[in-house]
């Protein structure tokens, strides 16, 4: 059906403009999505909105409307009474070309190549997305493979949720992400800043403008240890100051963010000292910490899913190597105690799972550990979209239910205030103004 807009051409006409003002006119008038909602979360604030219209045109909301409007015959209208309606969540941290398999997991170090990851990528990036995760911060994958496939996803062949990726993390040798780690010297070989591991400043400039180079959006590092390295410390220092100072000076060069992996405390405040961007797990945070945190406007992304993942497969004979097995069980559980101290202490906090250790499309149930240490529902959900967005610098296009803002929506049928774990079962999702999920009760 078309529409015509009568003023527009007579302006234009009246301009000598005539030839484009026709074909203006002949343009049919866009059509849009109508989303009714019995309850809107904006994360524009906390506020609790009854009976709201979504109104989108193309992939943008373009007005949002008390009551139930359903639109002329050109729109589409979905009704979502009965449901609450909120921003596409984020999840900070996710890996989302591999997923934890025990035993069979640390072979496939010597067996994967880049299509195994690819291939595997593009099922986690579905599974994540169909569970409302519209928007993910990729840290750290094996030989790029998430920049093939956030550009994939980009372009509409693969469905998946926006991807920032930081492409390979960066480690020093030894380090947690040193891709060799426990290797044969056979097959070791000396990995160098190309893949991700440095020792040096010279070195750190070099890693950082590579993974620019290969198309990486943001950095990661891994300052201290990590649990699931093959290696015995889980929380040591891996940089020297000299070494984190020129990551986070060249990275913004190429207004490049750095988040953190971090355990332990030392790695930790160097880290924020050198004026890194996000602190992730952040295990053995102290006051001092938090106070640094908040100083220098450092968000902290808690991954608790993570570590209670671990510490639980840790009971289990012969589920991780006996190097990863003590340290799985020691620092796994302390992670949402610390959420909850830091939370206290008032530092900024953006969900992250950590998911690919726990499984991909599980992420959600981070929200229940988060509230269950002490957070509101609603500061929960903010932390997944509103900090989430500021955190990823994208907040002027996404992270709130606004006019002007992307169209990236999810709802849930009863009120996830009341009950946050209905957040584990997302009935509705849409990116960039497209339905992905609409199960029908
Ligand atoms: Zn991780």
């Amino acid at each position: 059906m078309l529409k015509i807009c009568t003023s527009t051409t007579h302006t234009l006409a009246m301009s000598g403009l005539v030839v484009s003002a026709l074909l203006f006119a002949a343009m049919p008038v866009q059509s849009a999505t109508h989303i009714f909602a019995s309850t809107l979360i904006s994360s524009k604030d906390t506020k609790i909105r009854a009976d709201k219209t979504i109104i989108i045109e193309n992939n943008k909301i373009v007005s949002i409307e008390d009551g139930r409007i359903e639109g002329d015959n050109d729109d589409t209208f979905i009704d979502l009474s009965g449901y609450t309606l909120m921003p596409g969540f984020m999840d900070m941290h996710t890996h989302l070309s591999f997923q934890n398999e025990g035993p069979a997991g640390y072979m496939k170090r010597f067996t994967n190549n880049e299509a195994d990851y690819a291939i595997d990528s593009v099922v986690y990036a579905q599974t994540t997305l169909m569970s409302g995760f519209t928007t993910v911060r990729n840290l750290g994958d094996s030989l790029n493979e998430t920049v093939a496939l956030r550009n994939a996803i980009n372009a509409g062949k693969v469905p998946g949720p926006r991807i920032y990726t930081a492409a390979k993390s960066i480690a020093t040798t030894g380090g947690h992400a040193d891709p060799t780690n426990s290797f044969s010297k056979r097959l070791m070989g000396s990995p160098q800043p190309v893949d991700g591991v440095i020792n040096g400043a010279d070195e750190a400039r070099e890693a950082v403008r590579q993974r620019y180079k290969d198309g990486a959006d943001l950095i990661k590092i891994t300052a201290t240890g990590g649990v699931l390295s093959v290696a015995k410390s889980g929380q040591n220092p891996q940089f020297m100051d000299d070494e984190l100072a020129a990551i986070v000076q060249t990275a913004k060069d190429y207004d490049m963010t750095v988040a953190v992996h971090a355990h332990g405390k030392e790695g930790m405040k160097r880290a924020i000292l050198a004026g890194v961007d996000s602190i992730e797990h952040g295990t053995y945070m102290d006051d001092e910490i938090f106070k640094l945190m908040r100083k220098h406007n450092v968000y902290y992304v808690p991954t608790i899913l993570a570590g209670n993942f671990v510490a639980e497969k840790a009971k289990i004979d012969g589920y991780f190597p006996e190097i990863v097995r003590p340290k799985a069980a020691a620092i796994g559980p302390l992670i949402q105690g610390t959420f909850a101290k830091a939370h206290a202490n008032g530092v900024m906090i953006a969900f992250g799972t950590d998911s690919g250790v726990s499984a991909h499309g599980d992420n959600g149930q981070e929200f229940a550990l988060m509230v269950e240490a002490g957070m509101s529902q609603m500061d929960a959900i903010r932390s997944a979209t509103y900090n989430a967005s500021k955190l990823l610098r994208i907040d002027d296009k996404l992270g709130t239910i606004e006019v002007g803002k992307l169209a990236d929506l999810v709802a849930v049928k009863g009120n996830p205030l009341e009950n946050i774990s209905l957040l584990e079962n997302i009935g509705f999702v849409m990116k960039d103004g497209k339905v992905y999920k609409h199960t029908q009760e």
